[in-house]
């Protein structure tokens, strides 16, 4: 069947940056988003306004299109499954979702395969994990919020003492990495797995605040990871694209930190440095069409988020208009409303001839002091 209306749960920036592909291929986007206000409302053919977990409203959105899937994955799972008996098409499918969605049950289906991670345990577990731990909300947690890293037992009682449940939280080993990694893996319906290059991520309090890619590691590492990436993708019988976010540690160990069943921040740099983009491929994949290369048309990018700093409601375009001046700088601008502190506004990417790692942390600091006024002074 040919694929002509895309239904997507979620319309943040991941769904706008849908857009221009969709577009290209000859495709109609769909929304549910909570708010008129969302930046996909604006690239929408249609729109369902409604929280991302009323499954009501996801049935209305199957009416309005031919498949559905996700940008968002903070969804009432149980409550989409009848929809899927019914025969409405999630892809990926909602059996993709299940192990993914609280971060405990991702902890317990990566051991199950195998994956190398982070020691984890429940609170209630008598599992001794040693301090510094780290205390994670099982759902709903994003850019660093509900991650909590705690130096000892004290700390980590007063802690458990203020939360309402303590079935909510999960506990990790603290990794102390020498690096953080992410790849995006995309899997057809036929079962192709491919992988775009991998990136270096570096997280500033737990928020993503700059991908580098390629990452600077070995090939025995990139392989590793591109092994994981395939047994993860295939185990789950993924269809579309999933970002896998991992640790390297001082010795070469590759643990995996976080599975996205959707399009990733750490992707973004696709868009402009690669044949296809992470959301290109995800339509591509969906839609059942051929997958895309994903190598690099360049050296090498730099991706730096532009994170609110303030609250203000402000189009920042003279700030905006400086960083673009900057040599092969390419600035994307969601389109919010308003900006407060740690806010995702938008992203640039800078593309490189000759990768140098050196070099592309220069060009991502000459951003950030273009984009941040406390750098500024
Ligand atoms: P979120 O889902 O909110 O993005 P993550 O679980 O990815 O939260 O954690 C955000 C960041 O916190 C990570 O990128 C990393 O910098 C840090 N972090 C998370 N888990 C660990 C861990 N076990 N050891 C060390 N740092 C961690």
């Amino acid at each position: 069947m040919q694929i002509k209306r895309v239904g997507v749960i979620g319309g943040g920036q991941l769904a706008w940056m849908m857009a221009p592909p969709a577009q290209a291929l000859g495709i109609e986007l769909v929304i549910q988003t909570p708010s008129f206000d969302d930046p996909a409302v604006a690239i929408a053919a249609d729109t369902v306004i409604a929280p991302i977990d009323d499954a009501d409203a996801t049935k209305e959105l199957a009416r309005r299109c031919d498949l559905i899937t996700f940008e968002n994955e903070f969804v009432d799972l149980a409550a989409l499954f009848p929809l899927a008996a019914s025969g409405v098409c999630f892809r990926p499918r909602l059996e993709a979702l299940s192990p993914l969605l609280d971060k405990y049950h991702q902890r317990c289906y990566l051991e199950k395969l195998g994956i190398p991670q982070p020691e984890f345990a429940l609170p209630s577990s008598p599992k001794h994990i040693k301090f510094p731990v780290v205390l994670k909300t099982r759902r709903h947690g994003y850019d660093g919020q509900g991650t909590f890293i705690i130096k000892d037992s004290e700390t980590l009682q007063q802690k458990l003492a203020t939360l309402h449940k303590l079935s909510e939280v999960l506990l990790e080993e603290f990794i102390p990495f020498e690096r953080e990694l992410a790849v995006m893996a995309a899997r057809s319906i036929d079962g192709n797995v491919m992988t775009f290059p991998i990136v270096e991520t570096q997280q500033e309090n737990q928020v993503c605040r700059r991908a580098i890619a390629p990452a600077a590691i070995s090939s025995t590492v990139a392989q590793e990871i591109e092994a994981i990436a395939r047994t993860l993708m295939t185990s789950l019988q993924a269809v579309g694209v999933f970002g896998i976010e991992l640790f390297l540690t001082q010795d070469q160990k590759v643990l995996v930190n976080e599975i996205a069943p959707r399009t990733h921040n750490s992707g973004h740099f696709t868009i402009d440095a690669c044949v296809t983009s992470q959301f290109e491929q995800h339509l591509r994949a969906i839609c059942d069409l051929p997958l895309g290369s994903s190598a690099l048309t360049c050296g090498g990018a730099v991706m730096v988020n532009l994170l609110g700093y303030e609250y203000a409601q402000d189009e920042y375009i003279e700030k905006r208009a400086q960083i673009s001046q900057v040599p092969h700088a390419r600035v994307h601008w969601y389109g919010k409303h308003e900006s407060r502190p740690g806010r995702k506004l938008g992203h640039v990417t800078v593309l490189i001839d000759q990768f140098h790692p050196e070099a592309a942390q220069a060009i991502a600091q000459k951003i950030e002091s273009l984009w941040y006024p406390q750098l500024n002074k």
